[in-house]
């Protein structure tokens, strides 16, 4: 079996696209979609990750401000900033580029965001509305994976999904939404015994786990959608996923590959996000 590969890439593309015509209809009633992304400090794999950011919101036409802070920026003065951008009505998205510094508290962070512009997904009150199915912001990652299985026809009903990471970022809440999809979902993490025992068992086998190579051929079930959204730094420079693609590519039916995989459609629904932020905001004026 050679797997058919889910790619990321071209479907962002695709839906890169949608966005821009959506973008172009807002603009004409009076709304330009705007998406804040704090950065604290210079940490290269950061500053990367907002440049993707700010490519796509721009190629879609989403106005970009970027507020780049040293490491030096207080807690107080983070949440002053925040605040600012809470109570500018132009700005329909902010986003805090994690990880911070030790010394800014995360969970304060992430709570200060107006859950109405909380366009990565991670306010407590959005988390909760995705667990009991109401409509909010999806988490960007999560949401970009449900994205790449439906792309390919997949129904999820009732098919047995192993998620190998339990991450607020990922793993959490990519069961979460597979749960809602009706899937019969498994978490595994670094505590589970005997890992291989549930991975060959999935339908749909989820990486996130943040180890190189660390799903083998052997440990998937022939046949599995095996969707890997580790993204890992060999020394040679080059990025590979969690999953050993050359041994997945031989046993699963659909691989993802890294890069070029979950990575641009993390990106995507991050600016699907914003621009639904936007259609709120309009809906509101015309109130
Ligand atoms: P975290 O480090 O927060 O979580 C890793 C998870 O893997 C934890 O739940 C951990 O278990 C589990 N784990 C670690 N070792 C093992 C093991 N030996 N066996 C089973 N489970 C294990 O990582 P993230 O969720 O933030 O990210 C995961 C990967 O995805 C990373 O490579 C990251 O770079 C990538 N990523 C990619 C994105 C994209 O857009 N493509 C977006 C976000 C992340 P425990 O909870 O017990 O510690």
């Amino acid at each position: 079996m050679t797997a058919t590969i889910i790619s990321g890439k071209e479907l962002a593309k695709q839906k890169r696209l949608d966005l821009a015509k959506e973008v172009e209809q807002l603009k004409s009633e009076g709304v330009t979609p705007k998406l804040v992304v704090i950065l604290v400090g210079d940490n290269p794999a950061s500053v990367s990750y907002v440049t993707g950011k700010q490519k796509a919101a721009e190629e879609i036409g989403i106005e970009f401000t970027l507020e780049n802070f040293p490491t030096t920026l207080s807690e107080n003065g983070l949440l002053d900033v925040i605040e600012k951008y809470n109570n500018d009505d132009a700005v329909h998205g902010i986003l805090v580029q994690l990880p911070l510094p030790d010394h800014i508290n995360e969970t304060a962070v992430i709570e200060k965001i107006s859950p109405l512009k909380d366009v990565d997904g991670f306010h407590p009150i959005n988390v909760g509305r995705m667990m009991t199915g109401q409509d909010c912001f999806l988490p960007c990652t999560p949401a970009g994976i449900v994205e790449m299985i439906k792309s390919v026809g997949i129904d999820l009903t009732g098919k047995n999904v192993v998620v190998v990471g339990r991450s607020n970022i990922v793993g959490k809440p990519v069961g979460q939404l597979l749960l809602n999809e009706n899937a019969t979902v498994t978490y595994c993490h670094s505590k589970t015994k005997d890992l291989q025992q549930f991975t060959k068992e999935a339908d749909v086998l989820v990486a996130a786990v943040g180890i190189a190579n660390f799903i083998k051929g052997e440990d998937i079930k022939p046949g599995a959608v095996v969707i890997d959204v580790g993204v890992n730094r060999l020394d040679t420079g080059k990025l590979c996923g969690d999953v050993d693609f050359e041994e997945a590519k031989s046993v699963a039916s659909y691989l993802t590959p890294v890069p070029g995989g979950v990575g641009p459609m993390t990106i995507t629904m991050l600016a699907h996000n914003t621009v639904q932020s936007a259609k709120n905001e309009l809906k509101k004026v015309k109130k």
